[in-house]
């Protein structure tokens, strides 16, 4: 593709560990939803997150993916509707995944969650190098393992991660009962820190230093899937859209990022089916290698739910730095940048006329 200039100017990343295609597109899952081993109160439950009718009963668990970016962003991965999205990794867990989001291919040397750090270089660090993006790049994780994933020590990458404070900003107040809060909470995920915190401190970030990339990284759906908690997985998949919700409401009443930022969600690798195998995910998991993302942003077109294709988790280091005019390349071969996200490509069915620049 010859090099468009594009509106985008800033990338906020999410992604929301092992969160499932099927719940996203769903909603919540009766027969889960009425079992008493997966769910505590189930009346309670059922009165929260049930209808009958689909469309209504995925607002109810994502009101801001199914309000918003059904109707002004893009949706990838609802198999039922022929879009299919899938990792390329042989793993299908979290480390191999998130090293192939940020670097664009599946490492097959990187097969362990304590896999130390990591020898490849991804698209944040690499961007990082140039004078327009150094410093401007922030990422803020609830899980420890991302010190290795991004190599904090090499990258120079701004890394907040599990339980370490967030100093130097001016507006601190927030930031010191974020930073008491967090080792105050129960430590109930062995070395991961409450997505409220994560998000907070990041959005702190955020309005104050303005990065140009942002990457808040999520993680109580996984292991409260792991746990087989079902309401608990289900309540952090809502409290996270409405994390997402208030980082589009901020960022497009900002006039350093309104029209000018695109929002990208998704997931490290999926889970397994039914009541026992949606508690896992691996290479032993059938069909945990599916999965999903969003985008929502100024090139991309408002398609809304996708009814076609296959995509991959290799494909979003070299969208997310097309996006940003940065041609991502490595010594390894990089998925594609996705055409649809940049909008220079049209969708068959659902969208006619191609994004014109003004
Ligand atoms: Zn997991």
């Amino acid at each position: 593709m010859g090099q468009t200039k594009t509106k985008t100017q800033n990338i906020i990343l999410v992604t929301i560990d092992g969160f499932r295609w099927q719940e996203l597109f769903n909603g919540a899952d009766s027969s889960f939803l009425h079992n008493k081993q997966l769910v505590e109160n189930t009346s309670k439950y059922e009165k929260r997150y049930w209808n009958d009718n689909l469309a209504e009963r995925r607002k109810m668990l994502l009101p801001f993916i199914w309000n918003t970016v059904a109707t002004q962003g893009q949706i990838y991965g609802n198999r039922t509707l022929g879009s299919f999205v899938n990792v390329k990794n042989p793993y299908w867990f979290s480390y191999p995944g998130y090293n192939e989001i940020l670097t664009g291919f599946a490492d097959e040397r990187v097969n362990s969650n304590e896999f130390g750090p990591n020898p490849n270089t991804g698209v944040f660090e690499m961007m990082s190098k140039s004078p327009e993006f150094n410093g401007r790049i922030a990422t803020f994780t609830s899980w420890d393992a991302f010190n290795d994933i991004l190599n904090k020590k090499r990258s120079g990458l701004l890394v907040n991660s599990a339980f370490e404070n967030m100093e130097g900003l001016k507006n601190a107040s927030k930031l010191e009962l974020l930073n008491d809060m967090q080792t105050a909470l129960p430590d109930i995920f062995d070395g991961v820190r409450l997505d409220a915190v994560t998000f907070n401190i990041g959005f702190e970030y955020l309005k104050e230093k303005n990065p140009r990339i942002l990457y808040l990284a999520f993680d109580e759906t996984d292991d409260f899937a792991h746990g087989g908690k079902y309401n608990d997985y289900l309540n952090s998949a809502h409290y996270t859209d409405d994390f997402l919700k208030k980082l589009w409401d901020w960022v497009q009443q900002s006039p350093v990022y309104k029209d000018k930022t695109t929002l990208l969600v998704t997931c490290d690798h999926g889970r397994g089916e039914g009541p026992v195998g949606w508690k896992s995910h691996g290479s032993k998991t059938a069909h945990s290698d599916q999965t999903w993302f969003i985008a929502i942003g100024p090139d991309t077109p408002a398609t809304g739910e996708m009814t076609n294709g296959q995509y991959f988790n290799n494909q979003y280091a070299k969208t997310m730095a097309a996006l940003l005019g940065f041609d991502y390349k490595t010594p390894s071969p990089v998925g594609s940048a996705i055409d649809l996200v940049l909008g220079v490509k049209t969708v068959d069915n659902n969208f006619m006329s191609l994004h014109t620049q003004p």
